[in-house]
């Protein structure tokens, strides 16, 4: 089987973690700050805190913005739960508003969908590929928004040669299945010393020297072990981009002018970092569709995955929410009904990508023939 995502940690991750357990301290310590030092360097910026989760960053980078009830944040319809959820547990309102063919908030979505109480417009940097920032920004800026970059599954895309995360304030994770990950993890980047220094007490019970409470905080600090599984996997980070980026290439060429098919197309001035490679196919989810194309590639023994099955109004937690209001999202409904992830990770074997791009086109192929022979058309030789 080829599996969607696999992570391999090497003997430095052994090595790093060991030392850690040996040091005696795991909670947030020297381990912690080297990482944060890596992390702002690879972002781009002068400050990255680090968090327990990617929820716990966006959560606690809107609270350091002071968002909050009676003020709504624009997210894009079609992101994971938790881009919505981390504005809902401020107390501010959710606008969902559509995304574009890219997969990312759509700019004049978002500039119709700016009223008197948006207090910040939220891009999803999805599967790793940099949302339209050129527009984004300006908008955020003309409005005077603050903008927060959802960057959970982006670590070190760039847009225009500039790091996602060093637009507007950064919120990255490290869960297990992202390019970077710690099983659980999160890190926040900034250029803004007071956004750095509001979330380093938030982070810490609010606790701004010993028993001195500021705020009420919370426990988002990052553990040491955490820590010490990312550190090593940074100092290679950029291979691992370079092995996927080749993955993507490879399957573009391979996959280029299959019938049913829409390839990943990203634009020049913007290098994704394929958390994810998503293909949207044609035929919606039907028989003939994206389900049935799953289905198909799971028999050939190549795994795959649906990010995300529905956009965020479709789910009951937020259908009826109060504080969740939904722009009609056309482009992010048909997105949800095709869009389909194939293999691209750092444990691809050499060949794997022409294994996957075979899978696809006899898959497809076969249901092609069905499709033509059920409308009685017998194919291009017949006359
Ligand atoms: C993973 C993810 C998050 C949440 O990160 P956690 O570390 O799992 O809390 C938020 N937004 C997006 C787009 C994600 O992919």
């Amino acid at each position: 089987m080829i599996e969607l995502s696999d992570l391999v940690l090497g003997p430095e991750v052994e090595a790093s973690v060991l030392s850690v357990l040996r040091s005696g301290r795991l909670s947030q310590g020297p381990t912690v700050a080297a990482l944060e030092a890596g992390f702002a360097e690879l972002c781009g910026t002068r400050f990255a805190v680090a968090v327990s989760s990617g929820t716990a960053a966006l959560v606690a980078v809107l609270t350091a913005l002071g968002i909050g009830p009676g003020d709504e944040v624009i997210v894009p319809a079609f992101t994971f739960v938790a881009s919505a959820n981390a504005v809902l547990a401020t107390g501010a309102d959710v606008r969902l508003v559509d995304v574009g063919a890219d997969f990312c908030l759509d700019p004049d979505a978002v500039a119709a969908a700016i009223g008197p109480r948006t207090a910040a417009v939220m891009p999803v940097h999805l599967y790793g590929r940099p949302a339209d920032m050129d527009a984004l920004a300006r908008l955020a800026d003309r409005h005077g928004l603050h903008l927060v970059e959802d960057a959970a599954q982006a670590h070190g895309a760039r847009h225009r040669g500039r790091p996602v995360g060093s637009f507007g304030t950064g919120c990255f994770s490290f869960y297990a299945t992202k390019n970077l990950a710690a099983g659980e993890g999160g890190m926040v980047t900034t250029d803004d010393d007071g956004v750095a220094d509001r979330l380093r007490v938030l982070r810490n019970h609010g606790m701004r020297a010993r028993y001195d409470y500021e705020v009420v905080g919370h426990n988002w600090r990052m553990s040491e072990l955490a820590a010490a599984v990312v550190l090593p996997q940074l100092l290679t980070y950029d291979g691992q981009v370079e092995r996927r980026r080749a993955q993507a290439a490879r399957l573009t060429e391979l996959l280029a002018g299959t019938p049913g098919l829409v390839l990943p197309d990203v634009a020049a001035h913007q290098d994704a970092v394929w958390h994810q490679y998503t293909v949207r196919v044609k035929g919606g989810t039907g028989a003939m569709g994206r389900d049935a194309l799953a289905a198909g590639l799971r028999e050939h023994g190549v795994a795959t995955g649906i990010y995300y099955p529905r956009v965020l109004a479709d789910h009951a937690c937020h259908r009826t929410h109060p504080r969740v209001h939904a722009d009609p999202a056309p482009v992010a409904e048909q997105l949800a009904a095709s869009c389909l992830s194939l293999p691209v990770h750092a444990a691809l074997l050499p060949g794997d990508p022409e294994t996957i791009a075979g899978a696809v086109r006899e898959v497809l192929g076969a249901a092609g023939r069905r499709r033509r022979a059920s409308h009685g058309y017998a194919g291009p030789t017949a006359s």
